[in-house]
């Protein structure tokens, strides 16, 4: 597959310089783009494109067309995809129902090799990188299954998006043309662990998406723990760069914080992470852990919850605590996907 073009990643420019190595007139690019754009991954269904091209394209090129492994539908209208890929790689997609749109969570890696201690898309290792057209065809399956138009996404299923960065940003800019999906990137949202240098270069590229660092703890004695990526990029460092990526591209921060019993939401806690997030615009986001067996974390009470979460508004923090979508069918990242791959494993 690698020898193949992998058509549906490449930009209209690089697309036409690939048609017109293969001998076709540059209007034929111009066809082919707009069906790949459209999401219309099958050659066959390319009609106005002529046989002996087509036949060149099945030939040369690549186009990831995942199937639909497993699918779960939660009572509160939350869908949750098992994607596989023609390798036999899978991944989970999810796709979410709210008043005011439909949003896609998508993966970004075929597992993740950053060992946070609560995830459960950590639990076999990376297998590899997602190319930008496979998390594209993400997009397109489940809104075509769906029949939803989708109209926020979210990089926040398996995998560290800034650890595949490529692919990421082809995939931004893909989703974002005018020919394409065209979501604007204020409807964007990308999750990350803190990997500081790749912050930095996403901060170059001045794109107006949300960007979400999953903070999770507020001292670097528990977050060496939580999170593996934190010894080689303390809290300090990292609240650094999300000044001066806010200073760079004036656009809020999203902090994620996994809460977890006895672990990480003491008064302490809480005014620690008034300290972390001051010097740069911020929205906070609370997030019950989910369980995982293989992890053992707890969450807290409701009411724990509620004080944890009232100490930081009372103190002038914008904070909610994430509504949460397809309990029912183990909606956080990496639950499907790793139950899938240890049920295949007892055979
Ligand atoms: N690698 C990226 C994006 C993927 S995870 C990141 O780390 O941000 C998306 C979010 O889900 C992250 O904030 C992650 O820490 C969180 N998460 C992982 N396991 C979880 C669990 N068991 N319960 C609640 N949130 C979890």
């Amino acid at each position: 597959m690698s020898e193949r073009a992998d058509i549906a990643s490449l930009t209209g420019e690089e697309l036409t310089q690939v048609v017109l190595a293969m001998g076709q007139p540059s209007y034929r690019a111009r066809q082919l783009a707009d069906w790949l754009g459209k999401g219309i991954w099958d050659l066959q269904a390319m009609t106005n494109l002529p046989a002996s091209f087509l036949k060149m394209l099945e030939e040369q090129t690549y186009l990831p067309r995942p199937v639909i492994e497993r699918k779960l539908v939660s009572t509160d209208g939350t869908v949750k995809y098992l994607f596989r890929f023609a390798d036999g790689e899978l991944v989970e997609t999810v796709l979410m129902n709210y008043r005011h749109g439909t949003s896609v969570c998508l993966s970004t890696q075929a597992g993740c090799r950053q060992g946070c201690a609560f995830c459960a898309s950590t639990l076999g290792g990376l297998n590899r990188n997602l190319t930008a057209s496979e998390i594209l065809a993400q997009f397109f399956t489940a809104q075509r299954d769906s029949q939803c138009k989708i109209s926020n996404i979210v990089l926040m299923g398996t995998g560290e998006p800034l650890d595949n960065f490529d692919h990421t940003v082809r995939f931004l800019q893909l989703v974002n043309a005018p020919q394409g999906p065209n979501i604007g990137m204020r409807h964007i949202s990308l999750s990350t662990c803190g990997l500081v240098p790749q912050i930095r270069q996403l901060g170059e590229m001045g794109f107006p998406l949300t960007l979400s660092v999953s903070l999770h703890a507020t001292t670097d004695e528990l977050r060496d723990r939580l999170m593996p990526v934190n010894r080689k990029y303390p809290l300090p460092m990292l609240m650094q760069t999300c000044k001066e990526y806010f200073a760079k591209t004036g656009r809020r921060i999203s902090i994620e914080y996994v809460m977890i019993k006895d672990m990480n939401v003491s008064k302490q806690d809480a005014n620690r992470l008034l300290s972390l997030t001051e010097g740069f615009l911020s929205h906070i986001n609370l997030i019950p852990v989910n369980y995982v067996e293989e992890r053992g974390f707890h969450p807290p009470s409701e009411g724990e919850i509620k004080e944890f979460c009232e100490l930081l508004r009372r103190k002038g923090a914008e904070v909610t605590v994430r509504r949460k979508l397809g309990n029912d069918i183990n909606a956080s990242c990496g639950q499907l996907r790793h139950s899938c791959q240890k049920e295949q494993k007892k055979g």
